[in-house]
């Protein structure tokens, strides 16, 4: 059982990265995953007094608050216009709606799950990290480290994609995913992200199929086929190594043939 000894609704993130350098203090986001815990806080930080749970758009790019809830994420319609649905696609599936209308974004990267379809659309989107003391950096570099102490104020995706889709495999409705599969084209290249390995998701670019490039079917193929052999993927108890190596493959061709608007 969780077990929590003060509440802190924190006044100013200066007060609650203080706070969340003591071993036994946490940041509370949706509390959804930290409930399923057995642990015993001293200092629960509450950051929704902080604005942070908005979607702001500036020319550049989006600017994601860490108290942004899934739900909001959903039905946002600038970052669904501009990716296509993905967005919308990758966390539509995660538990129902109440869940969704609690659990944050800040929360989800932050836990960098390994089945986690939120890391992988937004490694996809090539987001980067606002982060109080170690300041922007790469999602995809963050999503290799150690959880830390520091806190995850936004969430950036940058605008330069042009195309988007995300799909993913479950084995009953509202279940984690088998595995997940997001795929983002800018007019030079390539993102490809595949999670639920079970591991973290990875990122693979290729230049060739950027949105202003030809390719061909048989390029698709190939490619596919590749990336399947050359990622690792682990059995649990949802599948076995080689059926997600498999699902890899179809997920990659089904993907980049849906942004070539081919067929699946
Ligand atoms: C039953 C269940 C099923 C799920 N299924 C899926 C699924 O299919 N796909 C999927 O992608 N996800 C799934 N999730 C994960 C879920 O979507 C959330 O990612 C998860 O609950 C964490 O979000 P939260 O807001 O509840 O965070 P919390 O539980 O509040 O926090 C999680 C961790 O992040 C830390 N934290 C929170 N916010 C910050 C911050 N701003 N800065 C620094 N640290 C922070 C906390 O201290 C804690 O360590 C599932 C979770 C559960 C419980």
């Amino acid at each position: 059982m969780l077990t929590i000894q003060n509440y802190v609704r924190a006044e100013s993130l200066e007060q609650a990265y203080e706070l969340n350098q003591k071993k036994s203090a946490r940041i509370i986001g949706g509390m959804l995953w930290l409930k399923m815990t057995h642990i015993r806080v001293q200092n629960a930080i509450d950051l929704s007094g902080l604005g942070l749970d908005t979607i702001e758009e500036t020319p550049d790019m989006y600017r994601i608050g860490c108290m942004t809830t899934l739900r909001s994420l959903e039905l946002h319609p600038g970052l669904n216009a501009f990716t296509h649905g993905a967005i919308r696609e990758s966390v539509c599936h995660i538990v129902g709606v109440q869940f969704r209308n609690l659990a944050t974004v800040g929360g989800s990267i932050y836990g960098r799950y390994g089945f986690s379809d939120v890391l992988t659309i937004f490694q996809a989107l090539n987001a980067s990290v606002e982060l109080f003391a170690a300041g922007i950096i790469p999602l995809e570099e963050y999503a290799k480290m150690a959880p830390d102490r520091d806190i995850l104020i936004r969430i950036l995706v940058p605008k330069t994609t042009v195309n988007s889709t995300y799909l993913s495999v479950r084995k009953t409705k509202t279940d984690f995913p088998v595995l997940t599969c997001a795929a983002a084209q800018t007019p030079k290249d390539f993102t490809l992200s595949i999670g639920a390995r079970p591991g973290r998701a990875v990122v693979i670019r290729e230049p060739h199929f950027g949105s202003a490039g030809t390719f061909s079917e048989e390029d698709v193929r190939a490619f596919a086929n590749d990336v399947s052999q050359n990622i690792t993927t682990g059995s649990n108890m949802r599948a076995q190594a080689a059926y997600r190596t498999h699902l890899a493959e179809v997920l990659t061709r089904r993907s980049l043939l849906t942004l070539k608007g081919g067929s699946l």
